[in-house]
């Protein structure tokens, strides 16, 4: 077996798999090894009831002792049991959207539960859990189980059978990386690292198996800009763009001054744009420091020099927040021609016939501006004259997609704005293609956040505290994660949260619930309702995370907050502090151990996001490697620049003397078997596969 066959080559794999599969995007034998695990469920032994702790997944052996009832939360089914173990406690269990399970359990039956202990108003509860029997309990226990990413109607357990397989019978997993810079960083082999990432025996295998795949994403990374800026000097763009006091006056009509930052980031982007040569820079601006005002001026400026501009975004939700709020500033603003300047948007969700609307007007000069999704990025998206391309959320983008977009018209300048407060050092490395801008400042009427670091036992005073503000007109948010792995679980986890809160709270207080399974059209929907103040408190999973600019929000209360990155936390405060009210963010912990109320006392601290970002770069030692949340697009599969800054550098320290033609062209030290198997080295399409992932349509 080969890495470039299709997954049908292995055992077990059906046609209906494929199908399944590919819906990951995974095609080849090769694609099925890179689908790496997002997280390891370690089973530990059973656990007696009374010892069991809110916010650990553990295992009970115990007796029913109630009949299981079905309860109806809404349209959820509910079943709910007792149990107890000769700890002589008690432990309530549910499972949700099991019907069958009623007739299925018996009262007075000994099973072994395994599931996510929750707190539900003063209450454990275990929630969801796996139903075993001994047999296959004690044949998992202490084991690290791969946990996949999955789609419906593909288990885990059919991913892990194919890794299995997969990796046993793929002739042709070779090591591309010389020996001297695996040795100078200490990185173990690539066919063991692959084999390692899937089933480590130990969590030691697991880091060091991770920590040579990450190196591997992030050098090839790192050859991949090099090449690409090598392949793009400075060229001479067409469209040369001057400054015009249409735009001055436009700015200086602002409800607002803008901040000395926004001002030097406006004037640099100006500068480069009257160049004569093709901009490619980066604003880098925490969340809240105003980046949207200065995109919107530089696009305006590019619409009154009769060219059309883009806005990327990485969300539906943040799509139609852009275009209201450009649509409102722009509205009495004209193009030279005193007609008025149109902005439109083209997202995923839209029907065809509305998609195919919008690009005949793009292509015919009628829309100025465009905000969209990826939606944008498609081939038959074609500009009339495009001057400008702004990606928001950069972060949430690879350089393949910045790439994608430069091809459409005649080599636009692009812009690029991100919220990652990572420092200097590493923006240079990752945005290397690109020049630098920062907003290190925020608007003058802002009031640093106050923060609170609290136990479950503060959810009373929160709830309070909450009400309170909603007296005084103000808005809040409640951030729940994901309570385990199951596809529908933030869901559930969101809808009855909010359900909850509403018995909790007088009828008069507005509570929706949001989150990532909604349609776009629903997601709009709410955001709208709760941005015109037609919802009070709005309960969401990190949906939200991204720039979303309701300022009337002031308080967020985020659950469970030490289940989150430090970047994600800091990310979702953003959301509030953005006008001239006193903000307010509640960090609960669930379950907090010394560790990680340590690492969440950073976030008390400091409202500012390079300290955060700095502060978790000194902690990166202790590696988040469990139960790290992942969302969004991700340019690199394992990589995270913040936990793994120290690889980072070090990878570009190496690319230094590297390159990938270099890459290509050597004879990596392989047995002579494995060399004679691989033929000439310049037909490793998987390593071309793997580099060109960061490249789009720059050549080798
Ligand atoms: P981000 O940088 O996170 O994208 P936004 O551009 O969404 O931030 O701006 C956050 C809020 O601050 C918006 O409501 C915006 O209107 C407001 N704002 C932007 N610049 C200023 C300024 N100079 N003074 C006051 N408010 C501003
Ligand atoms: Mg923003």
């Amino acid at each position: 077996m080969r890495q470039e066959d299709g997954i049908m080559t292995i055992k077990g794999v059906g046609e209906k798999a494929v199908e399944k599969f590919d819906k990951l995007d995974i095609v080849t034998v090769g694609d099925l090894l890179e689908h790496y695990p997002r997280d390891y469920d370690e089973v530990r032994p059973i656990k007696e009831i009374r010892a069991l702790k809110e916010g650990e997944l553990a295992a009970i052996e115990a007796n029913m002792v109630s009949r299981p009832q079905m309860k109806l939360h809404g349209k959820l089914k509910i079943i709910t049991t007792v149990m107890t173990d000769h700890s002589g406690k008690m432990i309530d269990v549910t499972w949700f959207n099991m019907p069958f399970l009623k007739n299925q359990l018996h009262m007075g039956t000994v099973y072994i539960l395994r599931g996510r202990v929750v707190r539900k108003r003063d209450r454990l509860v275990m929630e969801q859990p796996k139903i075993y029997t001994k047999q296959d309990f004690y044949n998992i226990v202490g084991k690290l189980r791969p946990i996949y990413p999955l789609t419906k109607g593909l288990t885990n357990n059919a991913i892990i059978k194919a890794m299995e397989s997969a990796l046993k019978e793929s002739e042709d997993i070779l090591e591309y990386i010389p020996k001297e810079i695996r040795n100078r960083n200490n990185l173990i082999g690539y066919k063991k690292a692959l084999k390692d990432i899937h089933f480590p025996k130990k969590k030691e295998e697991l880091k060091d198996a991770r920590r040579r795949l990450v190196f591997d994403e992030l050098f090839l990374y790192i050859l991949a800009l090099k090449h690409i800026k090598k392949s793009s000097h400075a060229k001479d763009s067409t469209h040369v763009i001057k400054r015009t006091e249409e735009v001055d006056r436009f700015k200086n009509d602002l409800p607002f001054e803008l901040t000395n930052a926004q001002e030097k980031a406006y004037d640099e982007i100006m500068k480069d744009m009257g160049s004569g040569q093709v901009m490619s820079r980066l604003v880098q601006g925490d969340v809240g420091s105003g980046k949207t005002i200065v995109a919107l001026l530089c696009l305006y400026q590019v619409v009154l020099s009769g060219y059309q501009g883009a806005l990327m975004v990485p969300t539906e939700v943040l799509a139609a927040q852009h275009v209201k709020t450009f649509g409102n500033m722009l509205s009495s603003a004209t193009k030279l021609s005193g007609e008025p300047i149109v902005t439109e948007q083209l997202t995923g969700s839209m029907t065809a016939k509305e998609k195919k609307a919008v690009k005949q007007r793009l292509a015919s000069g009628e829309i100025d501006i465009i905000i969209g999704t990826h939606a944008l990025l498609q081939e038959d998206v074609e500009f009339l004259s495009l001057g400008l391309v702004v990606t928001d959320e950069q972060h949430r983008f690879g350089v393949r997609q910045r790439e994608t977009f430069f091809k459409k018209g005649e080599e636009p300048h692009v812009l690029a704005m991100s919220a990652t407060p990572i420092p200097r050092t590493l923006a240079l490395i990752l945005y290397g293609d690109m020049d630098l801008t920062v907003i290190d400042e925020k608007p003058a009427n802002r009031l640093p956040v106050k923060n609170a670091l609290v136990g479950t036992a503060y959810r009373e005073k929160a709830y309070e505290f909450m009400e309170k503000r909603i007296a005084e007109g103000e808005q809040c948010y409640v951030i729940c994660p994901m309570v385990d792995e199951s596809e529908d679980s933030d869901l559930e986890n969101v809808t009855i949260y909010a359900e909850d809160l509403r018995t909790v709270f007088p009828a008069s207080i507005r509570i929706e619930a949001l989150h990532g399974r909604m349609k776009p059209k629903q997601k709009d929907e709410i955001m709208e309702r709760f941005a015109a103040h037609e919802i009070d408190i709005l309960v969401s999973t990190t949906v939200i995370e991204v720039g979303i600019d309701v300022p009337n929000a002031t308080t967020m209360l985020i659950e469970n907050a030490e289940r989150f990155g430090l970047a994600t936390l800091h990310q979702l405060r953003g959301r509030i502090g953005r006008g001239s009210a006193q903000s307010y963010c509640i960090f609960m912990m669930g379950s907090a151990t010394q560790e990680s109320k340590e690492r969440l006392q950073v976030l008390e601290r400091s409202n500012d996001g390079f300290y955060v970002a700095s502060e978790d770069l000194k902690n990166r030692g202790q590696g988040d490697l469990f139960g790290t949340l992942q969302s969004g697009e991700k340019v690199f599969n394992l990589a995270d620049i913040y936990e793994d800054a120290s690889i980072l550098e070090a990878a570009a320290e190496e690319a230094k003397k590297y390159s990938l033609e270099k890459l290509f062209s050597e004879q990596i030290d392989l047995t002579n078997e494995e060399r004679a198997f691989q033929g000439p080295k310049n037909q490793d399409t998987r390593l071309m596969k793997k580099v060109s992932q960061y490249m789009g349509d720059v050549v080798l």
